[in-house]
């Protein structure tokens, strides 16, 4: 049994910002601290002075003049997207179909799922990401590939083999079937799901993507595994809103579509959420769903911004994503940079009513946005996002 006894400036959220009467009532600071970890993991935490007496058996490594922070959350990135990231001026859908899909074809081979794997990991804890959600492709080796990865690099990994099935919509190399979406999903969720710190994602990539007969597979998976995530993207782009509409006549907005096959509730993570009506907001937070906030994509593939004011208003948390590739970067740093952005620019583009002070992403609840509150958009606050 190894404990150490990590000293340095600690850093660390204990409440939400947005809900402080003082956003400092959020943080707790302690400028020589100690993070007593045991076999891997914190077991306590507090000032140097306190805790280093009631552990002297620990091994102190000592970090003067660093800041210790949490690791970063990623709630929604594409890590076989990685060797394309930042490719060249196209708005969502014709970017799939350019550089995604081609890129995402070659995850039949093993070899290959493998290699950008390692280096995906490798390239997530250089930047202090330490828990993501990832799609993967059509492919199961992608998936094992992703869940091998982690669990030898030893990430927190939330991952779903992608379900895709509607003509046109990608190669007819690229589709699976409803069956096959099913299948699949059950074999490597049986396989990997809370094995280590993998935990199984049920993904169907986006209702643009996915027929009636896959999603309602979808929707028999989660019923079958309420303990399981669903990850998938939702109002990202005004063109692929308005093909969803017409794909799914019988649903009044986009969220319907998902409603309709079971799949909006706790542990429902859904990417952008750009374009949802106040309407789609309280729906959202009624059912406890969550939403995956990608600025650095939003600003890169054009497709708008996120109104975290109005999920704020209406109780729907959100967590923090880079998604990589339509994200040109796996930094949560980046990413935080382009989501105070985001909120400045909303002030003077947008004429709807705005709560201006919501949208100033401080310091503080940058912080936040990615770790505790990430943390809390996966339902995994009990294990991660802070020091407690
Ligand atoms: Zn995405």
């Amino acid at each position: 049994m190894s404990k150490v006894a990590v000293r340095g400036t600690l850093l660390d959220c204990i409440s939400n910002p947005w809900d402080c009467a003082q956003e400092k009532q959020a943080l707790r600071f302690i400028p020589d601290g100690v993070l007593v970890v045991e076999d891997g993991k914190i077991v306590e935490s507090g000032a140097g002075s306190e805790i280093l007496v009631k552990h002297p058996e620990a091994q102190v490594e000592d970090f003067p003049g660093y800041l210790i922070v949490p690791g970063f959350v990623d709630v929604h990135l594409h890590y076989a997207q990685t060797k394309i990231s930042g490719s060249f001026g196209r708005q969502l859908l014709e970017w799939l179909q350019t550089y995604t899909f081609p890129e995402e074809l070659k995850f039949t081979s093993k070899d290959y799922a493998d290699e950008v794997a390692a280096v995906f990991f490798q390239e997530m804890f250089k930047n202090g990401t330490t828990t993501v959600q990832s799609f993967a492709t059509t492919h199961p080796n992608s998936v094992i590939a992703f869940f091998e990865e982690a669990r030898r690099q030893g990430a927190l990994a939330l991952c779903g083999l992608t379900g895709i099935d509607r003509e046109g919509t990608a190669p007819d190399a690229y589709r699976d079937t409803p069956q096959g979406f099913y299948d699949g999903s059950k074999e490597l969720l049986e396989r990997f799901h809370q094995v280590d710190r993998c935990l199984y994602s049920i993904a169907p990539r986006f209702a643009f993507g996915s027929t009636h007969e896959q999603l309602k597979m979808a929707g028999r998976l989660a019923e079958e595994h309420p303990d399981c995530w669903i990850q998938t993207h939702l109002s990202e782009n005004p063109a692929e809103v308005a093909s969803v509409l017409e794909f799914f006549p019988d649903c009044h907005d986009y969220l319907g579509v998902y409603e309709k096959y079971g799949l909006v509730r706790k542990r429902f993570v859904a990417g952008h959420s750009i374009y949802l009506s106040e309407d789609e907001f309280r729906r959202m937070g009624e059912a406890d769903a969550s939403v995956a906030f990608c600025p650095a994509s939003n600003l890169f593939l054009g497709s708008g911004f996120f109104q975290w004011d109005r999920a704020n208003h209406f109780g729907v948390r959100w967590g923090l994503g880079c998604d990589s590739g339509g994200g040109n970067t796996l930094s949560a740093l980046r990413t935080l940079d382009d989501a105070y952005k985001v909120g400045m620019l909303q002030v003077v583009t947008s004429d709807r009513e705005k709560d201006e002070e919501s949208l100033r992403l401080s310091a503080c609840k940058a912080l936040y946005a990615a770790t505790l509150g990430s943390a809390r958009c996966l339902d995994l606050e009990q294990e991660i996002g802070n020091f407690e």
